[in-house]
């Protein structure tokens, strides 16, 4: 099975918007751009939602139904390791091997001086096309990867095994991601790890490596642009000269776990793939349920109303909500506004406020991604929830679709400013 060139990850946390999502994708189609539709949804989304693997793959098989959709698409097993693959195996394609956790364990004596030994030979300058300056491959550089990533691609290919032996065959994709890393890996730290991966025989088609700057849940991208840039182009370079030195997969590709809307690098991130003719897979976090709840606000009346009990309840549970996410959000609570403030909120100063319009003053990205993280809430909501998303469908749908197109595929994928999705 192989990757299409373009792809995009878009999470649906309720199940509800696979239609509306797709419709953004068959509207790239339509301008000529093929981009592959791949769902995500972590283990910890389903157990917090109270959803199983099998629901992803109800909810995609109806969306492409309803848009009568005929090219591929994908059900990605997003963030697994050993002890979650399982429930992923029967309806996922798509498996995102995390190795995060394993960075820095120790790769046993024979493990270590094997692949040291094979090493040996880009002891140096390493000159990567596309690269100004030689890498240096010192001893020290090439001991110190090996140690802190050795033991977590040998964990990847324990995974990936487990997948290949249960799927039979070549019939799903496989990412190995380090994103959720503490550090973000050097093009050298990634010229390593692409050597394990190669030598455990991982036929990895993307891999998600942890970029310099902060790269959190719903917001912009904080942090050095021009560093990211240079980074991002040397992964570029590193990926090519891996796929032909050490026999990965032709097509290999960057995925960004972009955390969704990093509205600021899509220029440069354009600029570089189309430069170098490279693919790429954008992967968003689960915002088309920040997009849900726009729509419900813009709805007014019982719509609006739950939007404002979403943001009520959140507010009073801002630690337990955080907690899962600690690492990917930053909210200042003094930027917060109070619940009782909310519940005075006319639908549209709910929506200015949510949506993720940087142009626009009223635009909180405090009370965004407390929203990001409030999806609980809306779960424990049961039907008062669900039946809302079904009565307000044509506001949510709007802004689903509206989002995807017009904030990330305009300009990532075309190059294209974005139109400036409503502001209604
Ligand atoms: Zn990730």
């Amino acid at each position: 099975m192989k990757l299409e060139k373009y792809s995009i990850g878009i999470g649906d946390r309720f199940g509800f918007e696979g239609a509306a999502q797709l419709r953004a994708i068959q509207k790239a189609a339509a301008d000529g751009v093929r981009i592959a539709p791949v769902w995500n949804k972590s283990n910890r989304e389903h157990v917090i939602i109270g959803t199983v693997p099998e629901d992803v793959r109800i909810a995609a098989e109806a969306a492409v139904r309803a848009c009568s959709w005929t090219d591929s698409y994908y059900l990605d097993a997003d963030h697994i390791n050993l002890s979650t693959v399982d429930a992923f195996l029967k309806p996922c394609n798509f498996f995102t091997i995390d190795v995060a956790d394993y960075i820095g364990k120790p790769a046993g004596q024979q493990a270590t001086a094997s692949f040291l030994d094979a090493m040996a030979r880009y002891k140096g300058k390493v000159q990567i096309p596309g690269i100004e300056a030689p890498l240096q491959m010192t001893d020290r550089l090439l001991a110190e990867s090996t140690e802190k990533y050795l033991y977590a691609v040998l964990e990847a290919g324990r995974i990936y095994r487990r997948i290949a032996e249960k799927k039979k065959g070549d019939n799903f994709i496989t990412e190995v991601s380090v994103d959720e890393a503490n550090d973000p890996q050097t093009p050298a730290e990634l010229f390593f790890i692409l050597a394990a991966i190669a030598r455990e025989e991982i036929p990895i088609q993307t891999i998600a490596p942890k970029f310099t700057g902060s790269f959190l849940k719903g917001i912009d991208y904080i942090g050095d642009k021009q560093q990211f840039a240079r980074e991002f182009q040397d992964d570029l370079a590193v990926i090519d000269f891996a796929v032909k030195n050490f026999g990965l997969p032709r097509d290999l590709k960057l995925s960004i776990h972009s955390g969704s809307d990093k509205f600021s690098l899509y220029p440069m991130v354009h600029q570089a793939i189309k430069r170098t003719d490279a693919g790429l897979h954008l992967k968003t976090a689960g915002t088309t349920w920040l997009e849900e709840v726009i729509g419900l606000a813009a709805s007014g009346g019982t719509g609006l109303q739950v939007a404002k009990q979403i943001y009520v309840d959140s507010f009073a549970r801002f630690d337990e909500l955080c907690k899962p996410y600690l690492t990917v959000v930053n909210i200042d609570m003094r930027e917060l506004p109070q619940p009782r403030e909310v519940t005075d909120w006319s639908s549209e100063q709910f929506v200015r406020a949510l949506r993720h319009d940087q142009l626009c003053k009223e635009f909180n990205p405090h009370f965004r991604q407390l929203i990001h993280v409030g999806y609980k809430v809306a779960a424990e909501m049961g039907d008062r929830f669900t039946t809302m998303l079904r009565e307000c469908r044509e506001a949510i749908e709007k802004n689903v679709s509206e989002n995807i197109y017009e904030r990330h595929i305009l300009p990532l994928f075309m190059g294209k400013k974005s139109a400036g999705a409503s502001r209604s």
